[in-house]
């Protein structure tokens, strides 16, 4: 069961079409609804059918999802290539999921940030509903995904930081000596919903030769925690090496880091970025209603590196509005604006 926001134009017939599902199925699963009298925004329940989403987007969403969702997903849709692009600290895959034949590589990520996990879930859902419309129409929304994919190759990475999102979850499954220390860097506190880091206190996207000396500085916190701790030098962390060995692998024309929240778009980096930058962040913004930023004093991120060591597109998108984590509560919508943008992103 799925909730699905109302637009402009639906009906349930439609709905029923595009779900592979009867009417009277839809008409059970919402028994308060008129389907005669349906209103923009208003939410019905779409129940399980053949073409039904596979990715459940009404609870909080960790690793173990992440893994049995990709595992589902690469069933349903033979033509996605799953892999893994190396281990986190606690020896975590961290997977990797391609769709696309095209020789022009894009490159989406998430939760790089451990309680920016909402992340994961938006780019696990967006490749299921490109997948699903391949095996359909080929349309998602206004753009013809079908044929997109015939000449462009997305490669998604989830989840940067699975050790991390666990923790913020309660879920990992630290021995004594790892969790002491953890408390210890939370300043006792077993509320690690403010954590950012990963399970050694180090903020991953603090961690790349982008200037990191200047980040640092900046940022001057002594040692391991929650955030923005650098660590000893840049690339320490396995999970920034896996990143940066496979962006090095492959051939990005554009990558996007997805963190949470302020509803903006960063696209600059010191004067690095290619020409088209801000114009190609302003179609991001009119796909999505974010702001396009230009960013100064922060270095030593991901999109930073990226920009300066290829010269290419790089973006940071910072989704949904409000107080990290975000509450699931607000995945429709936030997913409402930001599927718009993650098409662009393909397009440009
Ligand atoms: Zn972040």
């Amino acid at each position: 069961m799925n909730r699905y926001p109302i637009q402009a134009g639906d009906s349930f017939a439609q709905l029923a079409g595009r779900f592979g599902i009867s009417i009277a199925d839809l008409m059970t699963a919402n028994p308060g609804i008129d389907p005669r009298r349906l209103r923009i925004g208003q939410t019905v329940m779409i129940p399980a059918g053949p073409h039904a989403s596979i990715i459940d987007t009404t609870k909080a969403y960790g690793y173990c999802d992440l893994t049995r969702d990709l595992a589902a997903l690469g069933t349903a849709y033979p033509f996605l290539q799953i892999g893994s692009i190396g281990y986190s600290t606690l020896g975590r895959t961290i997977p990797v999921v391609r769709i696309g034949s095209g020789t022009k590589e894009v490159h989406y990520n998430g939760a790089f940030h451990a309680n920016e996990w909402i992340t994961s879930l938006l780019l696990v859902k967006f490749v299921e509903d490109c997948a699903n419309a391949c095996c359909n129409s080929g349309q998602l929304r206004t753009c013809n995904v079908k044929e997109l994919f015939g000449h462009v190759s997305l490669f998604v990475v989830p989840m940067v930081n699975p050790d991390g999102v666990e923790l913020v979850h309660g879920t990992l499954c630290a021995d004594e000596a790892l969790y002491e220390r953890l408390l210890h860097w939370n300043r006792g506190s077993r509320d690690f919903s403010g954590w950012k880091a990963n399970v050694r206190g180090v903020d991953l996207n603090d961690q790349f030769p982008a200037f990191w000396d200047a980040e640092r500085d900046r940022r001057d916190v002594p040692g391991p925690g929650p955030r923005d701790y650098t660590g000893e030098a840049p690339l320490t962390e396995p999970e920034a090496q896996a990143m940066e060995a496979f962006t090095r692998s492959r051939d990005f024309h554009l990558v996007m880091a997805l963190h949470t929240q302020g509803q903006e778009i960063y696209w600059n980096y010191r004067d690095m970025e290619p020409e088209g930058a801000e114009k190609a962040a302003i179609r991001l913004g009119e796909a999505s209603g974010y702001r396009p930023v230009k960013l100064f004093c922060s270095d030593a991120g991901y999109k930073d590196w990226f920009i300066q060591e290829y010269r290419r597109y790089g973006f940071t998108v910072e989704a949904g509005i409000g107080v990290n984590p975000l509450p699931i509560e607000q995945f429709d919508a936030i997913y409402e604006d930001m599927i718009g943008l993650l098409l662009e992103g393909l397009q440009i």
